[in-house]
């Protein structure tokens, strides 16, 4: 029979009422044929709470005990999906993530998939059984312990499972009915996406557009799972939602796609450092080390054997990375005149794969910041990507700019 992977979201299970009407949903597609695999969240805030409880138990607690309980929203959500389906008289059974078992890497809190056996689930479906409930988020170690996949992490279960079991689709069923050109908050004339292509929902998806954890899209490209995000509050169809596929499968598509912000990036500059072979490596290796994620990184022009090297980091992160940077220089690794940090910026990003092939894309941008006298601190760019800093309290003006400039409210 094909089977569909069905995603629910924390807010698609938040209360009884809800898992109902998912569950409603899963039927629909049994009835169609399908045999289903439905993977679903920790009711809302659940998960929340349960960090919480970890944290003021236990403020330095042990990692193996943190997974064990942050993961067990996940059991109730799957069984009480599984007897809701039963109570409609579909032959549904939930599973765990150990008794799939979902194979993972031993990394607390963050872990990766190793594999996941077909046999068990599938030799349900052959007694007779058409729904498979998994709890997601949820791996195996191989040391026997639960480990959870990273926050928002039951989006990467669907997708593994839609690809360990050639799914014909994998459907994220969420609050949102789809993928926006930009956050509809900030610009109302954002518009829905039929489709997106993998590579530019990963660049979304990492820039900030939290409708995908950013794995579950790495994974989809990767095996080329068919990923479709739709609203679970309103009823749907075939053509429902956003499909996140390969650009060969998107007729049409504008040059730019979609207009990404992040509100909370910091910009850190190191003055005066010298300017030498494994300079980069001296200052970029002990901030990696303290788990601090750079993101854009630049050097400027050097001036007798000088240089000033700046970079961005998430506004939470600075404090780390002042002390690996005090720590190293202190450890004789390199030295610097001083270290200016501006934890008041924004960064804004165009994302198009369409930028491979069309020229003065960045012109386009630079102008439309221009014109609402925004000043642009740091650019990076990419094959579908260029991105800005700049400061905070322009953010949703250089949103609504760029959107407009590219004439995103139009379809292609
Ligand atoms: N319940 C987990 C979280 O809140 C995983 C998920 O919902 O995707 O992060
Ligand atoms: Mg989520």
């Amino acid at each position: 029979m094909p089977l569909l992977v069905m995603k629910f979201g924390g807010t698609s299970v938040a209360d009884l009422g809800r898992i109902r009407n998912a569950a409603e949903k899963v039927k629909r597609e049994v009835e169609r044929g399908y045999d289903v695999i439905v993977i679903v969240s920790a009711m809302s805030g659940k998960t929340n709470e349960l960090v919480a409880w970890v944290e003021q138990t236990s403020p330095l607690y042990d990692a193996r005990e943190y997974d064990a309980v942050v993961s067990s929203g996940e059991n109730v959500t799957a069984g009480l999906m599984a007897l809701t389906l039963q109570e409609m008289d579909v032959p549904a059974r939930s599973w765990q993530g150990w008794q799939v078992p979902i194979n993972t890497t031993s990394a607390h809190a963050s872990a990766r998939f190793v594999s996941i056996p077909r046999d068990n689930i599938e030799a349900k479906f052959r007694e007779g059984f058409r729904v498979a409930v998994v709890a997601g988020f949820q791996g195996l170690s191989p040391e026997g312990r639960i480990t959870p996949l990273g926050r928002g992490g039951s989006d990467t279960t669907a997708v593994a499972f839609a690809a360990a079991f050639g799914a014909e689709r994998c459907d994220i069923y969420t609050d949102v009915d789809g993928v926006y050109t930009t956050d509809p908050r900030i610009a109302k004339k954002a518009r829905k996406l039929d489709r997106i292509a993998f590579e530019e929902m990963l660049e979304l998806a990492s820039l900030g557009a939290k409708v995908l954890q950013t794995r579950s899209v790495e994974l989809a490209m990767r095996y080329k799972v068919r990923l479709r995000v739709l609203s679970s509050f309103e009823d749907s169809d075939e053509n429902s939602g956003t499909l996140v596929c390969d650009e060969e499968d998107i007729m049409e598509s504008k040059v730019v796609s979609g207009v990404a912000h992040s509100r909370d990036e910091a910009k850190m500059t190191l003055l005066k450092v010298a300017d030498r072979p494994g300079i980069a490596a001296a200052i970029f290796g002990p901030l990696a080390d303290a788990g601090v994620n750079v993101d854009m990184i630049i050097q400027n022009i050097s001036e007798a054997g000088f240089t000033d090297m700046t970079f961005s980091c998430p506004t939470n992160q600075v404090k780390r990375a002042e002390k690996a940077i005090a720590d190293a220089r202190a450890a004789g690794a390199f030295a610097f005149g001083e270290l200016v940090v501006d934890d008041d910026v924004a960064k804004v990003s165009v994302v198009g794969i369409g930028m491979r092939s069309h020229a003065g894309v960045a012109a386009t941008m630079f102008r439309a910041l221009a014109r609402e006298n925004i000043n642009i601190k740091v650019i990076t760019t990419s094959e579908i990507k260029i991105s800005v800093l700049i400061d905070r309290k322009y953010m949703e003006l250089a949103v609504q700019a760029l959107h407009d400039a590219f004439e995103l409210d139009k379809a292609a």
